[in-house]
Parts: structure tokens; C-alpha cells; sequence
């Protein structure tokens, strides 16, 4: 099967045709040759495909939320070809069989899936997997994502194998006696007695990974960071020398307690959406170059998991499908931040995470992404891919749209 994307403009910027012959990209530029068919893309991006190493797939033992079908759909409507599943599902990934059988389902999906073993047997934190046959396995990193490994010398340990197996660990950094409460510290109620997610739980859980980190020569990456402090915890660290690496995710780079409604569950997410400052610091870090890739910790959750008292509600924010939409619409239309560097957060420098390419170059495989930056569409729950409705955008207007993915070299997705 022969494609021609015609006239469409590469990363945004040169006109460029691109021709894919049988899953592999064989000429990009001004191509004159026939094919079975020929799509006319009026002028739109042509983009490397969008990777995300954070993604709650929720298979195997919680189908009713998500699986693994229906997160590569959602994944290819939005862009991606690569993603990489987080183990907290139930049985968790702790032991080669269930990874093995996870494996397996993955081949015929439309997007490549990676998968992330986790720390602990059954995520308890108490002992370790068995890391070097689960990296056999094809396991691309280790996390008890959801918690923290609470007993430093069982994190020590980790890090220790890990750095001689060289995978990274993946760490939920929240000390769990400092995040007791559903919501971002406020320094009004405080007085009163009530339980926050304090920024110093993640404060003190990022210095204490860096710093056995930094012992044991093992790469550690923190995942979605929130707070302004963890930052300078890491800034110190990587002057140091120390392999620190660390994703953002699009709800803490857009949404802050003074812009939100604050008994909205939507919102309801761990690490908690934090003050404007700490917003503010996320964004400047992101252009500054600090922080390493924008990950969407898609979290998706059944509607009567939501729909709940804000303290009853599950915490938890789903967003493959409008992850580039709204990052366009917030940051790159803003003149915040340029195209090109919000491709690179989504694109190459996830990839290079997680080994893989997704460069646009002949005798590749075709894995990129059209986007209409002219297209205005409002999110609709109708519209969805995933099973789950927890998307903070629901309703809003958002410019520019994933009009067509190529994942594993085959078309994934077209509107
Ligand atoms: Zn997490």
C-alpha cells in the first residue's frame, strides 16, 4: 500500500510531501510518483508522532475504566504511536508471566506499547521483583507509580539493581504521611487542623530518590513533578552530576487552584494541581529546557468513580486525546512556547526515554502525526476514544486537531 500526504508542511515550517510505501516512509519532499492514495493535507503540520512514557492502560482486572484497546485508540486519535503503560493494575506487572501475556495482547494494537514493571511485588513496598527477569521480559523501566517505595532501603535496593540492569526508576515521589488530604496545601485552612498534599512531601521524596541516586549511579526519573521546590531539589542534583530526569503533565503545566473550581473532581489528581506559582515555575522550567518531556499520566476512571464528593472521588486525569490540542492552544498560540519545542517535549525527547525514533527521514518506519493548526473543535464526551469521560477539557474550545496518525507504520487514526 503506497500513501501521498501531499502538501503539507513539515514540523510547520517546509512544504514537503511524504510517501509511504508498505509501513516505511521512502521519500519526503517533493514527491511526483503515484500512489493507491493520496491525501491532500491543505497546508497542515506534518509531525514526528507523539510518545508517552506515562500512561495508565488499567488492564489487566480494571476493563471497566480503560484497556488496552481502547487506550491505543485514544492514544492514536491523539497523536501517538508510542507509549509506555504504568504496572499498577491488578495483578500488578511484578512478574514476567503478566507481562508476558500484556505483551502478547499488544501486538496487533495500533500503537507500540512499551510497559514498565513495577518495584515491588504487588506494589507493596516491601519486596523487590524480580528486576533482571522482568527486564528479559522487555520491561523499559521500574515504578510503584500510584506510591511511593516508602522503606528507603528497599529503594536503595532498587536503584542498585537498576542501575546494573541500566533502566531507569520511575518514581511517585509523595511521602504518603505528608499526603493525607485530596488537595493542594493551603496555608488559610491549615490552621484548622485539615490534611493537605503538601509540596514538602514531594520536596522530601525527590531529595531522598536523587540523593541514593546519586550512591548508586542509577538513573532516576521523576514523574510528574508539581511543585517549584522539587525543581530546585533537582537543579541542585544535576549540577551535581546526578542522572535525574523529569516529565511534566499537561493538567499541572495548565490548570492551578486560583483558575479552577475548587470542589470540581475532575480535578482531583495525585500530585495535587498546586498554586499558580508552581505553575508558573512548570511552564518556565519547560522553556528554560529543564524539564525533560510533557507526559499525560492518562488516568482514566469510570463516570461513578468521579462523580463524587470531592474527597470521595478517585484521583486521577485522562488525556491522550487532547494532550497537543490544549498544550497548542495554552502554550504555543500564547507565544509561550514554539512549536518545534513542544514537539521535541512530546516527540523526541520522550522517545530518546524510552530508546525508540520517530523521525520523519526516509527508510524509516512511518510513525508521525497531521495537525490542522487551523481547526477549532469543541472536546465532547461523544467524541471520546477512551472508555473514560475524566477530561478536565470537556466543553472548551481547543485550536488545532490531530487530523491523521501513521503509528507502526500503518494509518492508525484519520478524521
Ligand atoms: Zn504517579
Amino acid at each position: 500500500m503506497r500513501y501521498l500526504l501531499k502538501g503539507g508542511l513539515l514540523y510547520g515550517e517546509s512544504p514537503a510531501d511524504v510517501l509511504i510505501e508498505d509501513g516505511r516512509i521512502v521519500k519526503v519532499g517533493d514527491v511526483s510518483e503515484g500512489a493507491d492514495e493520496v491525501i491532500d493535507l491543505k497546508g497542515a503540520y506534518v509531525l514526528p508522532a507523539l510518545v508517552d512514557p506515562h500512561v495508565h492502560a488499567r488492564e489487566p482486572g480494571q476493563e471497566y475504566k480503560e484497556d488496552l484497546h481502547s487506550v491505543s485508540q485514544a492514544a492514536a486519535v491523539g497523536g501517538y504511536a508510542h507509549i509506555a503503560v504504568m504496572p499498577n493494575t491488578s495483578p500488578p506487572v511484578d512478574r514476567p508471566e503478566v507481562l508476558r501475556g500484556l505483551k502478547a495482547k499488544a501486538e496487533t494494537l495500533p500503537v507500540r506499547m512499551h510497559f514498565v514493571a513495577a518495584i515491588t511485588k504487588g506494589r507493596e513496598g516491601k519486596e523487590l521483583v524480580e528486576m533482571g527477569l522482568l527486564k528479559e521480559e522487555g520491561a523499559v523501566a521500574f515504578s510503584d507509580d500510584g506510591s511511593w517505595v516508602s522503606n528507603p532501603a528497599v529503594m536503595f535496593n532498587a536503584l542498585l539493581y537498576a542501575s546494573h540492569l541500566g533502566l531507569p526508576v520511575i518514581t511517585h515521589a509523595e511521602v504518603p504521611e505528608l499526603s493525607k488530604g485530596f488537595a493542594h496545601y493551603d496555608p488559610i485552612n491549615l490552621k484548622y487542623g485539615m490534611k493537605f498534599r503538601m509540596p514538602l512531601a514531594e520536596e522530601l521524596a525527590v531529595y531522598r530518590d536523587v540523593r541514593m541516586a546519586e550512591i548508586t549511579g542509577a538513573h532516576i526519573h521523576i514523574a510528574h513533578v508539581s511543585a517549584k521546590e522539587s525543581l530546585e531539589v533537582i537543579g541542585t542534583f544535576r549540577e551535581r552530576g546526578v542522572r535525574v530526569t523529569v516529565e511534566v503533565t499537561p493538567h499541572h503545566l495548565l490548570f492551578s487552584t486560583e483558575k479552577i473550581p475548587f470542589y470540581d473532581p475532575v480535578f482531583r489528581v495525585n500530585p495535587p494541581i498546586r498554586s499558580e506559582e508552581d505553575r508558573r515555575a512548570l511552564v518556565e522550567a519547560l522553556k528554560a529546557g529543564f524539564i525533560d518531556f510533557v507526559a499525560t499520566d492518562h488516568a482514566p476512571h469510570a463516570p461513578y468513580e468521579k462523580e463524587a464528593p470531592l474527597t470521595d472521588a478517585l484521583p486521577g486525569i485522562e488525556g491522550l486525546e487532547t494532550a497537543f490540542s490544549a498544550l497548542y492552544t495554552h502554550l504555543v498560540e500564547t507565544g509561550e512556547v514554539s512549536l518545534k519545542d513542544l514537539v521535541s517535549l512530546m516527540s523526541g525527547r520522550p522517545a530518546r526515554f524510552l530508546g525508540v525514533s520517530v523521525a520523519i527521514e526516509e527508510g524509516r518506519e512511518a510513525n508521525l502525526f497531521v495537525f490542522d493548526p487551523k481547526a477549532e473543535w469543541r472536546v465532547k464526551e461523544e467524541d471520546l476514544a477512551s472508555k473514560s469521560r475524566n477530561n478536565p477539557f470537556l466543553g472548551e474550545v481547543l485550536r488545532g486537531r490531530v487530523i491523521l496518525t501513521f503509528a507502526k507504520g500503518s494509518l492508525a487514526h484519520r478524521r
